[in-house]
Parts: C-alpha cells; sequence; structure tokens
C-alpha cells in the first residue's frame, strides 16, 4: 500500500465529501429519544437517516448493500455490509443520535450552528460521533483504490446511543444473521489524549442513571412558617446522597461500586502520564484557582477512568434563581449519573444503590427510586500481536509518533455487550474526542486534520488484519 496516496486520496475525501455533509448533520437537532421523547413527530431522525442513506448510496463501494432497520417504536439502524475480498469479518461501529444543547457555547457558535474555525468543525454530533459512517466508508474506499485486499466490513450505525443504546439488544437478535460473529471490532465513538498519535481505548466505565424524588409536602408553604419544623426534601435528599458518596473526598462508599484495579491497568495509566504529563490536568476548563481532588495525575485518571463518582446533572421542583420565593418546597428531585468501573457489574451495583437509598428513611419521607437500564463498562481483551503491531505501525506512518492506550471514563454501552457476546473479538476502540473537544458539552468540535490521519490509520490496520 502506498501510504502517500492513500493520504491524498482520505484528504480529498474528507475535504470533499465528509466536511460537507457533517455541516448539513450538524444543522439537525437530532436528539437521542432520552432527550427528545417526542422524536418520532419531530422527524428529526428520519431526516438524519435521509441524509444518512442518500450519502452512502452515492459514496458506497461497489457491490456493498445498505439495510436500513426500522421496528415499530424504536429507533433505526443503518447497516451497509461491504464484501470481503479476504477471510475475516469487520464490525465498524458508530451512532448518529445526538446529546442536547448543553448551556454555555460561545456568542459565535451554537450546538446547531456548524462554524469551521482553525480547522474545527464546531457543532453537536460532528465528532461524538456523526463521522463514523463517513470515515468508514472513506477508509474502506482508500484501500479499494489500491486494490488492497480486506475482510468482509459491516458498518452499523445505531440511533439511540446517547440513551444508552436502549433498541440495540433488539436488532442484535434481528440482525444476529447479517452481523454473524466479528473477529474484529472498530469503534470511532472514543477519545484520544492529544492530537499527535492514535489512540486507543482499553477500557470504559458503566452507567448507572437514577431520578431520586424526596417528597415532604402536598404542597408547598412560606417557608417562614414552616421551615425547621417541615424538615427540607433537599436536607433529605443530601443526607440520602452521603450514603452513596463521602462529600469531602467524592468516595463512592458502596463495596459494589468499586472494583480492584489490574495492575497493567495502573502501569497503561502510567505510561499515559508520562507522555501526557500535566496535559491529564489541563485539558479541563479550570475556573479560577480551581483544583482538581488530587494532586498525583496517575490517581488523577485512574479516578476518572476505573473509579466510581456520582454527577448531579440535573434538578427539578427547584425553580431558577429569579423565580425563587420564599417557600419551603415540597419535593425535590436530582438526576444521578453515577460512573461505575469496567468490570463492575452494573446489576449488583443498582440494587445495591437500590438498598442503600431506600433504608431507613430520615422522617418518614416519600422517596421514589426510577433506575434507567444500567450500562455495564468493559475491559478490552488482550490484543493479539499482528494487531498491537498494525496500531504501531498506522500511527508511526501518519502520525509520526507511537501509538497510545488508554482507559476512558465514559461509557459506549455497545462495546459491553459486544464484549459478552464475542469474546473472541478484537477491539480498536478510537475517536476523535481529544482535549477540548467537549462531546457533550457546549463548544464540541471535530478536529479535522486529526480525523483525516485517525481514518488513514484504520485504512492502515484494515490492510494489515490477519
Ligand atoms: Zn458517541
Amino acid at each position: 500500500m502506498k501510504s502517500d496516496i492513500l493520504n491524498k486520496s482520505i484528504t480529498e475525501f474528507w475535504d470533499n465529501k465528509i466536511v460537507p455533509t457533517l455541516i448539513e448533520y450538524i444543522k439537525i437537532p437530532n436528539k437521542s429519544p432520552s432527550f427528545d421523547p417526542d422524536w418520532e413527530k419531530h422527524g428529526h431522525m428520519d431526516r438524519v437517516l435521509d441524509l444518512a442513506v442518500k450519502w452512502t448510496e452515492k459514496n458506497k463501494p461497489d457491490g456493498s448493500v445498505i439495510t436500513i432497520k426500522k421496528s415499530p417504536g424504536r429507533t433505526p439502524l443503518l447497516l451497509l455490509d461491504i464484501p470481503g475480498t479476504k477471510d475475516g469479518n469487520i464490525l465498524m461501529y458508530g451512532h448518529l443520535d445526538k446529546q442536547p444543547e448543553m448551556e454555555g457555547w460561545n456568542e459565535d457558535l451554537g450546538p446547531w450552528k456548524p462554524v469551521i474555525k482553525d480547522e474545527k468543525l464546531y457543532g453537536r454530533g460532528g465528532a461524538d460521533d456523526g463521522y463514523a459512517l463517513f470515515a468508514s466508508v472513506a477508509s474502506v474506499k482508500a484501500l479499494k483504490e489500491q486494490n488492497i485486499d480486506h475482510p468482509r466490513i459491516l458498518v452499523l450505525i445505531e440511533f439511540s446511543e446517547e440513551s444508552g443504546s436502549p433498541d440495540l439488544p433488539h436488532y442484535m437478535d434481528l440482525c444476529a444473521d447479517i452481523i454473524g460473529a466479528p473477529n474484529l471490532v472498530i469503534c470511532l465513538d472514543s477519545g484520544a489524549g492529544d492530537y499527535k498519535r492514535f489512540w486507543t481505548t482499553t477500557s470504559l466505565r458503566g452507567l448507572i442513571g437514577l431520578k431520586m424524588k424526596v417528597e415532604v409536602l402536598k404542597e408547598g408553604v412560606h417557608s417562614g412558617g414552616a421551615s425547621g419544623h417541615v424538615p427540607s426534601s433537599f436536607r433529605i435528599a443530601r443526607s440520602l446522597l452521603s450514603r452513596l458518596e463521602d462529600e469531602k473526598t467524592g468516595e463512592i462508599l458502596i463495596d459494589e461500586l468499586n472494583t480492584e484495579i489490574p495492575d497493567y491497568r495502573i502501569e497503561e495509566t502510567k505510561n499515559l502520564v508520562s507522555i501526557l504529563n500535566n496535559e491529564v490536568v489541563e485539558e479541563f476548563p479550570w475556573k479560577d484557582n480551581m483544583k482538581p481532588s488530587t494532586n498525583d495525575n496517575v490517581e488523577g485518571v485512574l479516578r476518572r477512568t476505573w473509579k466510581p463518582a456520582v454527577s448531579i446533572v440535573g434538578v427539578d421542583g427547584m425553580p431558577s434563581t429569579a423565580n425563587a420565593g420564599n417557600v419551603l418546597r415540597p419535593y425535590t428531585t436530582l438526576q444521578l449519573s453515577m460512573r461505575i468501573p469496567p468490570t463492575a457489574n452494573a446489576k449488583k451495583a443498582v440494587h445495591a444503590m437500590k438498598k442503600t437509598l431506600n433504608e431507613n428513611i430520615p422522617y418518614d419521607a416519600t422517596v421514589e427510586l426510577q433506575f434507567e437500564k444500567a450500562g455495564e463498562g468493559w475491559n478490552a481483551p488482550e490484543s493479539k500481536p499482528w494487531l498491537l503491531e498494525a496500531i504501531d505501525k498506522a500511527s508511526k506512518e501518519y502520525f509520526g509518533q507511537m501509538a497510545c492506550s488508554m482507559g476512558e471514563g465514559g461509557s459506549i454501552p455497545f462495546m459491553g455487550m459486544l464484549g459478552k457476546q464475542f469474546p473472541q473479538a478484537q477491539f480498536v476502540i478510537t475517536g476523535v474526542l481529544g482535549p477540548q473537544s467537549n462531546a457533550h458539552g457546549p463548544n464540541e468540535f471535530l478536529h479535522i486534520p486529526f480525523a483525516k490521519r485517525l481514518t488513514c490509520c484504520i485504512s492502515s490496520i484494515i490492510a494489515d488484519y490477519k
């Protein structure tokens, strides 16, 4: 394979076919069903599916077949089956649903407003990971141009990832014959430690979503007349939270949510920190003098990749400060996002959380717990020597640097499912979500030059498939 020709071909394909399409894609507010319960009525998902299918029809390699599955009441599934010229079965994964808007976008930017600045494409969902379908097709087409053999490749694009992939198990069953047993899974939905090399993700945390509602009164009353005698719903919620989390350290107190970190992952983290140094701290937009939870960078990275942590991501029952009367409010609802270690058992973790929050509730307040379907984490199986070599070779060729691996603190529910279902499969989990790219937050961007190099690396790895 001629790497300069591959590079040129993929660069042009990105400029001419991918970036213009991503610009159209970013304009469509195709929020995942969790954030847009009326998504079917709104029709954004249909618009995205239509855009993806039309593009794929136009650009797919000769002989490949598009299949669309759409079961009633479920988000769709898009499959592109590219017949192989040698043995093997590769599954390439991505998703076309998006996170909600979030506040805090810079004045000249916005979630549904594509803007290119300093070779970065800003807008929601371009990097996470709207580019995956298009980059996957690009990587295979570039191989075909040079008549390089490749295994059968199935590109699988789902539309419910940001809601925890609730529709995927159904489609995995429905499409079991088409999917077969993948030997290699390539996922483009993950992160990068910097923009200087090819990164692989070796672990993902699991995720438990929970709505916790604490009710103390049938209706709100004057806080002057009631506070003190009537316990505050917020104080009760706070004390329940303290059963889960040490509020001084952020440590999660429940055994079932903690696991032993494998030694080889600690070593991997030390290597990562030796490459990135203080970038592992500086990648976050700290306010003023704010400091991380630890000064030990290895421990800090492990805390966000291998340890549990809870975030309060939403609240109901509380007016904004501008509308806040002096009222003892009847209830407080908190939305909890609990990240759990890659090897924790999500079911047991949910059970333990339920038990902890339901016992001896202060003042017999009414507490309602609504758990979302928990997502398992994932710890990569050991990679075969050919794959490690192929990854390093690709990174050296297109980045001029050795590849590096890391744990990710986020979740990709499908990887957990695949790891369980196909224990013999190898994984290349990578992505363009590097420092400041801010998927899920404001000012999300796709680093275009990095995405081009990453696509070249994927071609190279597929070409070296054994
Ligand atoms: Zn994603």
